[in-house]
């Protein structure tokens, strides 16, 4: 589960002042090492998503910038997204990228993957400052028990495609005046399978797989932002025919929260004195992401006035320490007042002099700092 990645250069073995063309040289390198096509190591699948997803950020200016001066947060803010995408095989990724076909290298018969599974859970602004476990249930296909995913109705076998000889691609080869070119494509007959199924599986009509709704805990971390999606590797539908089976992808909504707004990782709130009470001083409790808390205001306080509570805002998303909790004053003044009471406050108005009021910084400064 990795809702931020290591770091990009790390992935591509580079250093930070490395040339595009050094990026590319890496990239070209990992992809001929990693690619599922070409890799039996376990984890060649993650490794080979996150240095397309490093490629796809270290390769273009505006998101190196990006990168470069506030990491992945920066990315996130920025409204970049990683490409999502199925594995084509070496060939498709390659063109893709650099608009060139592989070099020779030779694909295994390839079995579809399956597809991502989309869910989506709405939390609470303090379960995300906390972090929680929750149960998301979810209908992914997986493989036939019976068949074990082959398809294939047991005690029967399925035959070898003759077209592509059990290869699952065809070759074609094309001569030009540069030379020879070959383009290998998917068998039309048996869908790059490799076989085809005469006697079918009877629980899963062949195809392998059968629809389960399953539930499953989802470790959301502490910091986490409306709108961010954790993926769990092997957890979405299963590949055909025993293909490798997709990821599970996990949409985190925080719900609004009545009295808290968070900006990045700042939790903001404001509180309410009387004129009196913002005059003559006064405590006041205002709520934070831990509950109520009392604050003590100065006589004199002025609306706009802004209360940092430093750490008591959300925690930053894998990294150490809180944002802060700022608290904006805001002063109510009576609307709707007694004979005695606007006899007082005559009293108060003729009283008044210069020094009663000051005005050293204008409440619209402050508000723009409370916003920063
Ligand atoms: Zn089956
Ligand atoms: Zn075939």
């Amino acid at each position: 589960m990795a809702t931020t990645g290591r770091d990009y250069y790390e992935i591509l073995g580079v250093s930070r002042s490395a040339t595009e063309a050094e990026i590319k040289r890496a990239f070209r390198r990992l992809a001929r090492e990693l690619h599922p096509d070409v890799s039996e190591e376990p984890d060649a699948e993650e490794r080979f998503r996150e240095a397309v997803a490093a490629y796809e950020v270290l390769s273009k200016t505006e998101t190196r910038g990006l990168y470069d001066r506030f990491g992945h947060a920066g990315l996130q803010s920025g409204g970049f997204h990683p490409t999502a995408f199925d594995f084509g095989s070496l060939a498709d990724i390659f063109s893709a990228f650099f608009g060139e076909d592989a070099f020779g290298v030779a694909a295994r018969p390839r079995r579809g993957r399956g597809a991502d599974v989309a869910a989506e859970i709405a939390i609470e602004l303090e379960e995300a400052a906390t972090g929680i476990k929750r149960e998301v249930p979810v209908q992914v296909a997986r493989a036939c028990d019976e068949c074990e995913g082959s398809g294939v109705e047991p005690g029967t076998t399925a035959a070898t495609c003759d077209d592509c000889h059990g290869s699952g691609r065809i070759e074609r080869v094309s001569r030009t005046s540069l030379g020879e070119f070959v383009r290998s494509q998917t068998c039309a007959r048996c869908g790059g399978a490799g076989r085809i199924i005469d006697h079918p599986c009877s629980g899963c009509e062949g195809a392998g797989r059968v629809l389960d709704e399953r539930s499953l805990e989802i470790e959301i971390p502490p910091g986490i932002h409306d709108g961010q999606r954790i993926r769990l590797s092997g957890e979405g539908h299963a590949g055909p025919v025993g293909g490798q089976s997709g990821d599970l992808y996990v949409l985190v909504r925080i719900r609004p929260h009545e009295r808290l707004v968070r900006e990045g990782d700042d939790v903001f709130s404001t509180v309410a004195l009387t004129m009196t009470q913002a005059a003559l001083g006064t405590k006041a409790m205002v709520a934070t992401l831990e509950g109520e808390v009392e604050l003590e205001f100065d006589p004199g306080t002025q609306p706009g006035e802004l209360r940092v509570l430093r750490g008591r805002g959300m925690p930053v998303l894998q990294g150490f320490g809180r944002g802060d909790h700022r608290v904006l004053v805001n002063v109510t003044v009576p609307h709707q007042i007694t004979d005695e009471q606007r006899t007082l406050l005559g009293d108060f108005e003729r009283l008044s002099t210069e020094k009663t009021y000051r005005s050293d910084e204008s409440f619209f400064e402050k508000l723009k700092s409370a916003f920063r």
